[in-house]
């Protein structure tokens, strides 16, 4: 059973007078097969617990552990980061110009998997995740990110994400800028997913709308560069109904 261990991780960034300490002593482990949702208002640094954990050079770790199946990630390049298993979904994806869906999708599946997918039953592994995501055929001829649409965006990622079958797949508001039709879309992926019990799932989201349609089997409110309460699904109701300013007054 593969395990994503997150302990007493600190990140700073430079800033124009120095530095500043972004994250603050985060302890997470996300074992294959769960679903843990983190949950906080803006600022707290959520994001930057997704780039730390892709290894965005932006973001230099002070302190702490990360490690997958006690392999130390931190000390592994972005490359590496994927094939051990870790699949980051940005907040903002970046475009790659004159790179198609379909060639990015076999060159990372490749990459990933460690041989290149046998083109026949890649071609349809792909024609089905694309069905089953409402995507149109056309869009895997598409440059990754070019004028993608936020609803594009996502579902891309989820496609990503059902195709490379990733120990552990953080998701960092997968759930922004959708319809409510596009939600239920990306949802539904991310559900099937969670059912083959192969990937662990970290959903980072400011929002409690993405928890009517997944569930998660643990939740955990961030506040202030770190976990302030983790506790089941109902600390989401809770949220939803309280906030997040218990948890953003100063100690
Ligand atoms: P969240 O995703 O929870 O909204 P972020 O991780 O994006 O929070 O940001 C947390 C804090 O760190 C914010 O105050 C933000 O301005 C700051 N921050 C994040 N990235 C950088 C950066 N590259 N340079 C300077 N400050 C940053
Ligand atoms: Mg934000
Ligand atoms: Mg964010």
């Amino acid at each position: 059973m593969a395990t994503l261990e997150i302990h007493d991780l600190h990140v700073s960034v430079e800033v124009e007078n120095g530095t500043k300490e972004i994250l603050s002593g985060v302890d997470l482990t996300v074992k294959q097969g769960e679903t843990h949702a983190i949950m906080g208002p803006n600022g707290s640094g959520k994001s930057t617990l997704a780039y730390s954990l892709a290894g965005h050079p932006k973001y230099t770790v002070t302190g702490g552990t990360v490690t997958l199946d006690g392999e130390n990630v931190l000390e592994m390049s972005v490359d590496e980061r994927a094939r051990a298993g870790l699949f980051l979904a940005m907040q903002y994806p970046v475009e790659v110009p004159g790179v198609s869906v379909s060639n990015f999708l076999r060159t990372s599946a490749t990459a990933i998997r460690g041989e290149a997918p046998k083109l026949r039953t890649w071609v349809k592994e792909v024609k089905g995740a694309m069905e089953r995501l409402n995507m149109d055929p056309a869009f895997a001829e598409r440059n990754v990110n070019e004028g993608f649409s936020g609803g594009e965006k996502k579902r891309h990622e989820i496609l990503q994400l059902e195709l490379l079958k990733p120990k552990v797949a953080i998701l960092d508001e997968t759930d922004s800028g959708l319809d409510v039709d596009a939600l239920r879309t990306v949802s539904e992926g991310v559900n099937r997913v969670r059912e083959t019990g192969e990937t662990g799932t970290l959903l980072i989201t400011h929002y409690t709308r993405i928890l009517r349609y997944i569930t998660p089997d643990h939740v955990h409110v961030f506040a202030r560069g770190r976990i302030a309460e983790s506790g089941g699904p109902e600390l989401a109701d809770k949220l939803e109904a309280e906030g997040y300013e218990a948890y953003t007054k100063e100690a």
